[in-house]
């Protein structure tokens, strides 16, 4: 899928770096080009991508501080500037424009639904958003924000990818001290399925296309990937089990949002030497998925790469109704109950209609 990345906020620049330095790394020419958005200049001053700093006028530059209210008002204000910076980038054979964020901070949170809806009004090609939910020890403000983010969000965007910031939680290791780590694994799988209908290699009958992954994703709301991968044997017929294990834990341990796992729709991509997938290892994989997530529609295919390992990347849509996010749900909701009294109207509204609508 050829994409167009908008990085909002800290940590959807680094995010989209990430994704843009593994696209370049790996050679897959997936991601056409890539910028960052934010209110503050010190975030977007280390990034190696073109920038726009919007809300000057407000914040001058200094950032909105965990306000996304504040965050979404500046996006409005200066959508233009940011569309923009966009429009000479979406050339023709783009297919999609992905835009990434932080949902528990303030720029991305509260600007990246406004982003979505003013892109999807320009654009023909379907605008799927890419949202990091805060880990659950982080503070209640971040609950909050990404509460409602999440909620416009999902309603604005063609489908609203998550990565679950606790899914990539090693013991002892905090949050911010794993960001690197955690953003070089989420640009591994979502860079993997952006590429994956993009080989050039052995293209065959079981060879993904992107049409399969943008059809995944047509679901809509919200969606998880998963990576999985193990050395390989030399031929096909060795790896049933190893393609059937990749898959498994892709889906069982490596999740973006861990035991998203009841979904309305899935895909199944094998990644490696196509001499070595096994056709069987993969239908019979297609197959558990179905069973495992009550999906009536999994898609599947291969994606040629030169290695000798094999991997697995999951695609998974419509999983809001599983656990991890009906926890996060509750998280929001107890945050935003136990909240200082300030902004009553905005935390009432919240609680009572826009949380509970949501599923
Ligand atoms: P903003 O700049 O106002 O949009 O705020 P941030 O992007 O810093 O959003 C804060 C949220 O993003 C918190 O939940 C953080 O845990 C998370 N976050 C910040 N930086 C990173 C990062 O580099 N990677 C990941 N995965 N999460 C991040």
């Amino acid at each position: 899928m050829k994409a167009v990345l908008v990085g909002v906020g800290q940590a959807g620049g680094k995010l989209t770096t990430a994704l843009s330095e593994f696209d370049a790394e790996m050679g897959f020419g997936a991601i056409r080009d890539a910028i960052a958005v934010n209110t503050a200049t010190a975030d977007l001053e280390p990034l190696p991508l073109d920038t726009v700093l919007v809300g000057q006028s407000r914040v001058n530059g200094h950032g909105v501080g965990g306000d996304n209210e504040l965050g979404a008002e500046v996006m409005d204000e200066d959508s233009i500037e940011v569309l923009d910076a966009v429009a000479p980038r979406v050339t023709a054979d783009v297919e999609a424009i992905v835009v990434v964020a932080g949902l528990g901070g303030g720029t991305g949170s509260g600007g990246a639904p406004v982003l979505v809806r003013e892109l999807s009004r320009v654009y023909d090609v379907p605008v799927y958003a890419l949202g990091v939910l805060p880990g659950r020890d982080e503070g209640a403000m971040y609950q909050v924000n990404a509460g409602r983010s999440l909620k416009t969000l999902v309603r604005e965007a063609d489908a609203t990818i998550l990565l679950d910031n606790d899914a990539w939680r090693s013991s002892g290791e905090s949050v911010e001290g794993g960001y690197a780590a955690i953003n070089e694994s989420m640009a591994r799988r979502v860079g993997l399925l952006l590429a994956a209908g993009e080989a050039t290699q052995g293209v065959g009958e079981s060879v993904v296309d992107t049409s399969e992954v943008i059809n995944t994703l047509r679901a809509g709301g919200m969606a998880a990937v998963g990576y999985g991968s193990a050395p390989a044997g030399e031929d096909a017929g060795d790896n049933v089990n190893t393609v059937t294990s990749t898959v498994r834990s892709a889906v069982m341990t490596g999740l973006s949002l861990p035991s998203a796992t009841t979904a309305d729709a899935g895909l199944v991509v094998i990644a490696g030497d196509p001499e070595r997938i096994s056709r069987k290892g993969a239908e019979k994989a297609r197959k558990w998925l179905q069973e495992e997530t009550g999906s009536m529609q999994v898609r599947g295919g291969d994606f040629p790469l030169d290695s000798d390992r094999l991997a697995a990347v999951v695609l998974l849509t419509g999983v809001e109704r599983s656990d991890r996010i009906e926890a996060f749900l509750e998280r929001a909701r107890q945050a935003i109950r136990d909240e200082p009294e300030e902004e009553p109207d905005a935390a009432e509204a919240f609680q009572n209609d826009e949380i509970d609508d949501l599923l």
